[in-house]
Order: C-alpha cells, then sequence, then structure tokens
C-alpha cells in the first residue's frame, strides 16, 4: 500500500524522527504550526480514529502514554499543549493513516478554525 506515514513509520521515507518502539514512531511534522509540533503515529496502518478496533485498543493506550512522555520531554507540561487528531474531511485530515498532532509553545485558541 501507497501510505507516506506507513513508509515513514518503516523507515522508508526519512523524517526528524524523536522516538520510535516497537508500536509507534514520533517525529517533527514538516510545516510546524506551532514552535513544537510532532506526530505521534502507529506502525500498524489504520486510517483514522473512525477505524479503531478492540484489537487496537492497546496499542492507542501505549501511543497516548507516549506522547505525554514525549510532551513533557519538550518542557510542554508547565504550560500545556493540545493534542489533535483530525478525522476525514469536514476536518481536514490529509494523511489518510491514523496520527495524533501534539502541537505546544505558544498559547492556542479555542473553538479550533
Ligand atoms: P492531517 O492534515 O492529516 O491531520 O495532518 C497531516 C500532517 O502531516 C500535516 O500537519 C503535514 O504537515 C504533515 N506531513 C505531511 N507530509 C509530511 C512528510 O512528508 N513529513 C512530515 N514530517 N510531515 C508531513
Ligand atoms: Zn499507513
Amino acid at each position: 500500500m501507497d501510505c507516506l506515514f506507513c513508509e515513514i513509520a518503516h523507515g522508508r521515507v526519512p523524517a526528524e524522527i524523536i522516538h520510535e518502539d516497537e508500536y509507534c514512531v514520533a517525529f517533527n511534522d514538516i510545516n510546524p504550526q506551532a514552535p513544537v509540533h510532532f506526530l505521534v503515529v502507529p506502525k500498524h496502518h489504520i486510517p483514522s480514529i473512525a477505524d479503531i478496533t478492540e484489537a487496537d485498543q492497546r496499542i492507542l493506550g501505549h501511543v497516548l502514554k507516549i506522547i505525554a512522555i514525549l510532551a513533557n520531554d519538550k518542557g510542554l507540561n508547565e504550560n500545556g499543549y493540545r493534542v489533535v487528531s483530525n478525522v476525514g474531511r469536514n476536518a481536514q485530515q490529509t494523511v489518510p493513516h491514523l496520527h495524533f498532532h501534539i502541537l505546544g509553545g505558544r498559547s492556542m485558541n479555542w473553538p479550533p478554525g
């Protein structure tokens, strides 16, 4: 399958990898929207949150824990950060492989655009 984040997750397309383990990878977004903007993706191909199955649940719990660890490592705990996962057209998901955006290092607006 021709999937950009599968390619990055398996080292076939380069990225600024900041974490890798058996289940997920984290890398800096190529077009950062905040001083800190990285993505965490499961290695296993899942198109979006809408496609999560029972079998994926342990991996997703792990992914959330990794998000918390990496955000803390980047110094984001003091002032906070945002975690976003766009699902489908209305949310403007552009890469159809489940990913979480972690954005921090500046104050943000709510509601999002
Ligand atoms: P989405 O719009 O699907 O929620 O988020 C996709 C994200 O992937 C965007 O923020 C975009 O900048 C990022 N992205 C797209 N292509 C690449 C790439 O080749 N490398 C990296 N590091 N990020 C990418
Ligand atoms: Zn994929």
